[in-house]
């Protein structure tokens, strides 16, 4: 086997939401490095595989990025075969292609993998369709975390006309209501929060823009959550096909 670090998004936390490249990935893995986002269960693939944890939750104990990719250079170097597990998709807020760029411009073989990003499958398994015929047009996908501090263009975002998915923003709520509003969103805009999409502890709640921050309190919204914000956060799919039956 060919030394190669396969860059891998696990899903949003249900095992059977990994693609099958990804299990033949893993299945050919000497070693695999975890997020902890990826649910464990995945591992199943892997059994005879060297397991690292190398979690980096915002606020907790967390590996330097600087020693995961030394790390996955060190393993990639002795030829082993390397998987390095992410949440979701790689390269949605995942720094996957940062580090395919770091693995190849260090002469390793990197591929990536995609997987189901958080989004997509909470508004799916909330029975949310993100984009809509005649409700909705487009997504946008945004973190409400930005690595500088720097502040988000909330009016652009407001006005886009499209689903808003926000990621990361359990500690941005005041934020987000503010800036959106400020930003020409109406108050009565519908929005889920989702937390946990797609386990079976996931809990989700829909209130409105102008109730954001009263209804996250009182729900105790916890991270990993997303947020849906538009008018397709009002319609569920049942509902949807009672309509066109
Ligand atoms: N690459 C990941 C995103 C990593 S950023 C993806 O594509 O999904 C981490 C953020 O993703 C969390 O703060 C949360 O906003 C979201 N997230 C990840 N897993 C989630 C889950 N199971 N349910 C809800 N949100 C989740």
């Amino acid at each position: 086997m060919n030394a190669k670090v396969w860059l891998i998004g696990a899903g949003p936390g249900d095992p059977e939401l990994l693609t099958l490249k990804a299990v033949r990935a893993l299945r050919e893995a000497d070693v695999v490095l975890i997020d902890d986002l990826v649910n464990p269960e995945v591992l199943e693939h892997c059994p005879a595989a060297r397991v690292i944890g190398v979690g980096k939750r915002g606020g907790c104990r967390s590996t330097p990025q600087a020693f995961i990719q030394r790390l996955m250079l060190r393993y990639a170097r002795q030829g082993r075969c390397v998987a390095r597990l992410k949440g979701g998709d790689p390269c949605i807020f995942g720094r996957g292609g940062e580090e395919a760029a770091w693995l190849q411009a260090h002469g390793i073989e990197a591929e990536l993998v995609n997987g189901i990003t958080a989004g997509l499958a909470g508004a799916t398994q909330c029975g949310i369709s993100l984009t809509l015929r005649g409700v909705s047009r487009g997504v946008t996908l945004v973190t409400a975390h930005t690595q500088d501090d720097s502040p988000l263009n909330w009016q652009a975002l407001a006005q886009s006309g499209t689903t808003l998915v926000v990621y990361m923003g359990v500690s941005k709520l005041v934020e987000i209501q503010q800036g959106l509003l400020e930003g020409g969103l109406p108050a009565q805009t519908p929005i889920a929060m989702i937390e946990n999409a797609s386990l079976p502890k996931q809990r989700e709640q829909r209130c409105t823009l102008a109730q954001l921050t009263d209804a996250a309190n009182r729900f105790r919204l916890n991270s990993p959550a997303i947020l849906v914000i538009g008018e397709v956060a009002a319609h569920d799919a049942a509902a949807l096909i009672q309509l066109s039956a």
